[in-house]
């Protein structure tokens, strides 16, 4: 049976919710593919770096709330709905799969780091979403881990999405800067070469890369890239969005898929 993909996005300024730009057609034609070549998700599993949290939590609503977790943005953005129904089943499995390593937490909702980016992937807004947490007390070899004893959700139909960036300092953010710094594409480039490679030590040790400490001065906008490769349980990878914006934001995709 055909294996669900696994995609990891860069999401950067929430504004990219309401452009229309090459970013955007990128994360489209990820969703489309996924649609096109191996049909519609049951549900997607949206590892989000705005859910940060000290164990590992899921969301077993129906219903969830969609939430505006960013400040001192023009009100367009707020007025951007996504108003997608959750899937209490896959968190049944969520639990099944992790055991008592994961909790259920409906006090969060389907936050930026997931809609900014779902809007363009899947716009109908029609396959249910389920938010895992990033979980900050976790190193990276067991955010790993995490996502590999969620690989088996592929075989279920279930989507497994990271949403976060591979270089995020948003105190160097350069906003007239429509390209990366040096520093920014080095460490992106860095970790492509390793994605590509599967050069895991490269990835799971990313502190050593070049230019690290400005790349990721804090791990929850890289660390969803490890739940997705783990998910990814070994399945080639293919690069979208080798965009790099605003100075130090990389907008690097991943989509991994056991064919073509
Ligand atoms: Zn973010």
């Amino acid at each position: 049976m055909t294996r669900t993909p696994v995609i990891f996005s860069g999401h950067g300024s929430p504004m990219i919710a309401l452009e229309q730009d090459e970013i955007t057609a990128g994360m489209e034609a990820a969703g489309s593919k996924v649609l096109k070549e191996y049909g519609t998700p049951k549900a997607i599993l949206a590892v989000s770096a705005h859910w940060y949290t000290k164990g590992t939590f899921t969301q077993s609503e129906e219903h969830p709330t969609q939430i505006y977790d960013m400040y001192g943005f023009p009100q367009e953005l707020y007025q951007v709905r996504y108003p997608v129904h959750g899937d209490p089943a896959l968190a049944d499995r969520i639990a099944e799969l992790l055991g008592n390593r994961v909790a259920v937490d409906n006090s969060w909702g389907i936050d930026h780091g997931t809609w900014t980016v779902l809007v363009h992937m899947f716009p109908k807004a029609d396959i249910p979403v389920v938010q895992l947490s990033v979980d900050s007390t976790l190193t990276s070899e067991e955010c790993f881990e995490i996502g590999k004893k969620l690989a088996p959700l592929r075989d279920e139909g279930y989507l497994v999405f990271g949403s976060g960036n591979i270089v995020h300092n948003l105190r160097r953010v350069e906003w007239d800067n429509p390209d990366g710094t040096p520093m920014t594409r080095a460490f992106n480039d860095y970790i492509i070469n390793a994605v590509e490679n599967g050069t895991m030590d490269r990835i799971l040790h990313y502190t050593k890369g070049p230019e690290a400490a400005y790349a990721v001065p804090t791990p929850e906008h890289y660390l969803p890239l490890l739940y997705c490769l783990g998910a990814a349980d070994g399945a080639p990878a293919q690069v979208f969005n080798n965009v790099c914006n605003l100075g130090s934001i990389a907008m690097t995709g991943f989509f991994w898929s056991n064919e073509k």
